[in-house]
């Protein structure tokens, strides 16, 4: 299918032409606003850790939930990708996601799936016309759900709202470019010019957005956050038992896709540094713990099959654990059995897991990228390494496993650190007053962000002594 990037609304359907029975019992709950946060490939119903589900519908999903608490009517749309699978799931009484026919059936990659993106907006129109609904202010995410938002705010009066997750002027400085490269730089330019406003997650995104994508466009940043009721401070030696490993073990933990870019091989390498560098009769209490899921036939599978063969290839595949997909309420356990979480990405735009493990009190060594420049405070919470430095990893996991009392001030600061800035109920409150405030504008038709104090950064966050 042909598409080009703005202009084909004239075929859609004014949401406000049609009305069904759902059009009256939305009437009777006049308090509750809706609004509609958008994933077209990040499906917040799905499960987690497995190819093309990861951070982004962790964020849908619990901002989503967050966001009905705070009083909102949250419908989240998605594209559905399996037969089998509901077209409604309904996560808590104001809050549900929503699966929208676009395309096949089945797994689609996300460089092929901007041809099916028309659909979804015409998909997502029938549907908002049959059910009654209006969304006066909608969140997209990555591009395409931004391109899908761009086509919404043609035809209605709507405030988009965009979160990028990932920028294509970053990833394709390392990568080859696919076909929809130029599509999808167009369109991000489109989006950061053109939406109401684009929440950064971190300022050095910010700063990417300015430098590589437009000056145009209004950016606040909010970050992204983390359940800290259910990641938090537990017993080291409860959740070992739990996972039957060891007192003894050094336990290094990967939590992630299997994708080329997360640097995977990086941390393998640097792990085997370590383990060659360690005397003999302590080898075997080095343990690599590997959490991630992947799909056979699928890009993630091959990438795992690739790592597991240089594991074996470098000796080191009695000390390493492939965990599989672990569900997200179970992950504390592995945070919080590891002595160190270590986030090896060539680019990470944020990164949940490191502010997950932070808050669970393990010490986080990443690469020095992106959002985990912000969330990882280096000497406090935990360690910043060069991406893809071999050396420097496997330097960064023997500082940290040879310092217990190091590791042990870290506990308390990076938890503290991380319940302060980082919970999904503050960034929840953080987006709510922006839609807010949005809204408001909207209605008296001034810039109300230019009046108020411009919030372009965040203030310093704190790290409490
Ligand atoms: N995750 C999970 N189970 C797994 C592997 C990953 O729940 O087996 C979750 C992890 O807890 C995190 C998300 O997947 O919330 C990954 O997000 P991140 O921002 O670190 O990476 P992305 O997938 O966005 O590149």
């Amino acid at each position: 299918m042909q598409t080009t990037l703005i202009g084909h609304s004239s075929r859609l359907e004014s949401p406000k032409s049609k009305s069904s029975s759902f059009a009256v019992s939305r009437r009777s709950i006049p308090s509750r606003q809706s609004i509609a946060l958008i994933s077209e490939h990040g499906d917040p119903a799905a499960d987690i850790g497995r190819e093309e589900a990861g951070g982004q519908n962790v964020y849908v999903r619990k901002v989503g939930e967050a966001l009905a608490r705070l009083g909102w009517q949250v419908d989240m749309f998605t594209r559905k990708t399996r037969l089998d699978d509901a077209v409604i799931v309904q996560h808590s009484p104001h809050c549900r996601t929503i699966r929208l026919s676009a395309g096949p059936e089945h797994f689609v990659p996300r460089d092929e799936l901007f041809q099916y993106m028309p659909e979804f907006v015409e998909s997502l129109l029938k549907f908002q016309a049959k059910d009654g609904g209006n969304y006066p202010l909608v969140h997209t995410n990555y591009w395409m759900s931004g391109w899908v938002g761009l086509q919404l705010k043609q035809v209605s009066n709507i405030q988009l709202v965009h979160t990028y997750h990932s920028l294509g002027a970053i990833k394709y400085q390392t990568l080859a470019r696919p076909p929809i490269a130029h599509t999808r730089l167009a369109a991000e330019q489109q989006i950061l010019e053109q939406a109401t406003c684009v929440v950064a997650t971190s300022p050095q995104e910010q700063e990417h957005l300015r430098s590589l994508v437009s000056k145009g466009g209004y950016v606040e940043v909010i970050p992204c956050g983390t359940d800290v009721d259910t990641f938090r401070l537990l017993p080291q030696s409860d959740a070992r038992s739990a996972l039957g490993f060891g007192s003894d073990e050094k336990v290094v933990v990967y939590v992630g896709r299997f994708d080329p870019r997360k640097g995977i091989e990086t941390l393998v390498r640097a792990f085997a540094e370590l383990y060659n560098r360690t005397e003999d009769a302590l080898k075997a209490t080095l343990r690599l713990v590997i959490v991630g899921g992947c799909q056979p036939g699928q890009a993630d599978a091959d990438e795992r099959s690739r790592i597991e063969a240089l594991v074996a290839e470098l000796g080191i595949a009695d000390n390493t654990t492939f965990a599989g997909q672990v569900g997200h309420d179970r992950l504390p356990l592995y945070y919080t059995a590891a002595d160190v979480c270590v986030i090896p990405s060539h680019y990470e735009p944020f990164g949940l897991v490191a502010i997950e493990a932070m808050a669970c009190g393990t010490p986080v060594i990443a690469s020095n990228v992106g959002g985990l420049k912000f969330t990882v405070v280096p000497e406090e919470t935990g360690l910043l390494v060069a991406p893809q430095d071999v050396q420097g990893f496997a330097a960064a996991m023997e500082q940290v496993l040879t310092q217990s009392h190091w590791s042990a001030q870290v506990r308390t600061q990076a938890t503290t650190w991380v319940q302060e800035n980082f919970s999904w109920t503050g960034v929840a409150a953080q987006l709510s007053d922006l839609y807010r405030r949005l809204l408001v504008e909207s209605l008296m038709e001034q810039p109300i962000h230019v009046l108020a104090e411009p919030r372009t950064g965040r203030s310093p966050l704190r790290l409490s002594a």
